[in-house]
């Protein structure tokens, strides 16, 4: 996407709807308007187009319809697992432990945060490796009898490694241990599958894969409890109060439907552009590190640290020079503190704090890969004096 002479390179951040998506969801802006929860035939008809949009979600996740709630976003889906599944294991069966990896996006880590800070529960992380993977066995070792939900981010949305969440997800159904994962980056690029992965929640959001922002789908497994922390109505099954914003549903539905319809067409191109970014970077800028793991990764995503750099400094010198990138997460924008998620990949701030995310889209192509590559390493140099 090249725009009024910028090129977009955050498809990680957020990606541009998809106009087949739009074209999807405007009937329901207009003639479409009815109410899902009304008696009449304009709330038939909105009902009708809900429950389509939810075996279609269903479908793409390997899920039944049932197991679908709608959210506001990834955000909210990672909030109503956590929450949820924190506060109905406690009142089931005492259970106060939460256990996260500590490279899950702030929607899970500050959500458990405020769960041991406020509703006193005990907070643990678990161990990751110089790439932010999580292993399995440290998850064994690290459950125990009175831990309520586990969370493992599916892939890291700053770093792009992807977690082995199949085997973490045996580990935990071993155990008889609630299991949510946020697979808010990976949907976009990954076959999603909560039978395959044995998950039992499963958060994402449209806006990362071509959908409208504002929308989102939580997988809740048949038989797993939750707190609602929406009360009201009795929308969607009494998980999530309040009446359904059905274009938003549909946008989400069609996207989710296209990304994974898409994924094996795209895999090559999208691995193609992102390994020249990393070979261009680390053979033209010294003191570079790519962040994440080296083939683990999202198909789309390079992440770099330069020691000693002012990551904010070099996202604006590549504003102003027609490049849009991110230091790793849209939520850090004004916070000049390292991630908490490289510290815990294990560098030191010094270098921590010099980060710099790439992430290529349905409609990058090689010459804008190339036209970053030819800015980056004089701005490194002049972010460095
Ligand atoms: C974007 C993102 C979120 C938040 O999703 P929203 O739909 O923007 O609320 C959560 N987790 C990850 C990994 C993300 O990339």
């Amino acid at each position: 996407m090249e725009q009024n002479g910028s090129i977009y390179l955050d498809y990680a951040a957020t990606t541009p709807l998809d106009s087949e998506v739009l074209d999807a969801m405007l009937p329901y802006f207009r003639e479409n308007f009815g109410n899902p929860s009304s008696i009449h035939r304009f709330g038939q008809r909105a009902e009708a187009a809900l429950e389509q949009a939810r075996e279609t979600v269903a479908t793409a996740l390997n899920a039944r319809a049932s197991e679908i709630l709608f959210t506001s976003g990834g955000t909210e889906g990672d909030n109503l697992a956590l929450r949820g599944a924190a506060l109905a294991m406690r009142k089931k069966n005492g259970a106060q432990r939460i256990l996260i990896s500590p490279v899950e996006h702030h929607a899970v880590l500050h959500t458990a945060q405020q769960l041991a800070s406020d509703y006193d529960f005990k907070l643990d992380f678990l161990p990751v490796d110089r790439y932010g993977q999580v292993d399995p066995e440290d998850v064994e070792a690290s459950l125990r009898a009175d831990t309520a939900v586990v969370s493992v981010v599916y892939a890291n949305n700053e770093i792009g490694t992807i977690n082995p969440i199949a085997e973490i997800g045996k580990v935990c159904r071993q155990r008889n241990v609630p299991f949510h994962t946020d697979a808010v980056q990976a949907a976009a690029h990954l076959k999603m599958d909560v039978e395959a992965d044995q998950v039992n929640f499963l958060a994402v959001g449209a806006h990362k894969f071509y959908g409208p922002k504002g929308v989102g789908a939580l997988y809740v497994r048949r038989g797993m409890k939750i707190l609602p922390t929406q009360t009201g109505g009795g929308q969607e099954n009494g998980f999530r109060a309040g009446t359904q914003n059905i274009p938003y549903i549909i946008g989400l539905a069609e996207s989710l439907r296209k990304a994974q319809l898409g994924l094996d067409a795209r895999r090559e191109y999208f691995t193609q552009l992102r390994d020249r970014i990393i070979a261009g970077v680390t053979a033209s800028i010294p003191r570079a590190n790519l962040t994440g793991h080296p083939t683990q990764r999202l198909p789309n995503h390079a992440s770099f640290v330069f020691e000693g750099v002012d990551g904010n400094a070099l996202l604006m010198m590549l504003d102003l020079e027609g490049f849009a990138c991110s230091s790793g997460s849209a939520c850090r924008v004004g916070t000049p503190k390292p991630s908490e998620v490289l510290l815990a990949a294990g560098y030191s701030k010094n270098w921590a704090l010099g980060s710099l995310r790439i992430t290529v889209g349905h409609d990058s192509t090689p010459e804008h890969v190339e036209r970053f590559l030819d800015v980056l390493p004089r701005l490194v140099e002049k972010a460095r004096s």
